[in-house]
């Protein structure tokens, strides 16, 4: 493995002069999990993709870790764990979408020391861009092996050019809530709506969200939900242990007399961000949702761009999200 330094902030405005001042070589780095035991570990690299000289390490900063829940919302620090959220009883009871999207997540051992900041922020899982033998566009090549290769877990919507999923579920889940993001860096701090803050292939190739070298996410803050919010998860997984999402749902809206009032579908697993299915919301508003469910939720087809191995994901997204609001109704 490569050899780094290791720093050690106590404070947000010293990790940002950290980072600032070393610029591309040197990283965040919270629980380590994907960073050093995935990217590092397994040299994964490129000139689009060089790997750090310097770890900025974050648990040293306390600001940055815990859970505050209150009228207004919820305000979670970047370090704070995904057993920590798991185990927050008032995120449970205020935001139960994000509570079982983060038990869903890998594996105990891992959601002990992974955390929210981390995985928000960690890289694509796609196997070409993984592996050492596919000098790919996310490692500054110019050609996606997706393309021509073995493409049953790519995008099936938003690709062009690489055809990488998102593969956090808490960023699919916080988008459903309508969360925020706390942004710091050398011009200061600033807020960006989740909506904003994961970006895609055609914006960056090289990167999949808005962070500028020098910053760093430093908290989430989740808006309290109407009150009779309904919130919804789902996970389809390839085997019944710890995996990435094949395909996931996240669903948080509100209903009166039986039809959809105003909320938010995001899915998992389908495109290079987290997606927001507006194309299936539009098709909900105003309407009674038992008898115009099916109708919405094919409304994914008329987005979607299967690749040669991949068309059932449509199939899946299309019954997962019928189910998952349905079942949020019952
Ligand atoms: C076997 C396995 C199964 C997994 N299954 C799932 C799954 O089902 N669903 C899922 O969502 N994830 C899954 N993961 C991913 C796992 O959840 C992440 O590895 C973990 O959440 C990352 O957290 P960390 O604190 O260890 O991040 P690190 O590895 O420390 O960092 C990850 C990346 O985020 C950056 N970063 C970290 N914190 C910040 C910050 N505050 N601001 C800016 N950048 C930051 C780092 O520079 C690095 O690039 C799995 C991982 C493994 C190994």
């Amino acid at each position: 493995m490569k050899s780094f330094e290791l720093y050690e902030p106590t404070s947000v405005q010293q990790a940002v002069g950290i980072l600032a001042k070393q610029g591309n070589k040197a990283k965040p780095l919270a629980g380590g999990s994907d960073l050093v035991a995935g990217v590092m570990k397994d040299w994964v690299e490129g000139p689009g993709m060089p790997l750090p000289d310097a770890l900025v390490d974050l648990t040293t900063i306390r600001q940055l870790h815990g859970i505050k829940v209150d009228k207004t919302g919820a305000t979670i620090g970047a370090t704070t764990t995904l057993t920590e959220i798991v185990e927050s009883k008032e995120l449970g009871e205020q935001f139960p979408l994000l509570t079982e999207a983060a038990h869903s997540i890998a594996s105990p051992l891992i959601r002990n020391f992974g955390t929210l900041g981390g995985n928000l922020n960690q890289r694509p899982r796609c196997w070409f861009m993984r592996g050492p033998d596919f000098h790919c566009y996310k490692k500054g090549g110019d050609f996606c092996y997706s393309v021509s290769g073995d493409n049953r877990y790519h995008a099936i919507i938003g690709g062009e050019l690489c055809y990488i999923v998102h593969p956090s579920d808490t960023a699919t889940a916080l988008l459903a809530l309508n969360a925020k993001a706390k942004i710091a860096g050398p011009s200061g701090e600033r807020t960006v709506p989740f909506d904003d803050y994961f970006t895609g292939p055609r914006v960056d190739v090289l990167r999949e969200n808005i962070l500028k070298p020098g910053e760093l996410l430093t908290e989430v803050f989740i808006p309290a939900p109407a009150p009779g919010t309904r919130q919804a998860w789902a996970k389809l997984k390839n085997r019944q242990v710890y995996d990435f999402a094949v395909v996931a749902v996240a669903a948080a809206f509100t209903v009166e007399n039986g039809n959809w009032k105003d909320g938010r579908v995001v899915l998992g697993g389908v495109a290079p961000v987290p997606y927001r299915a507006a194309v299936i919301e539009d098709q909900l508003k105003g309407k009674n949702i038992k008898s115009n469910i099916k109708q919405a939720a094919a409304a994914i087809r008329t987005v979607a761009r299967p690749m040669s191995q991949n068309a059932y994901k449509v199939e899946v997204t299309q019954s997962m999200v019928e189910r998952t609001i349905l079942g949020a109704l019952a």
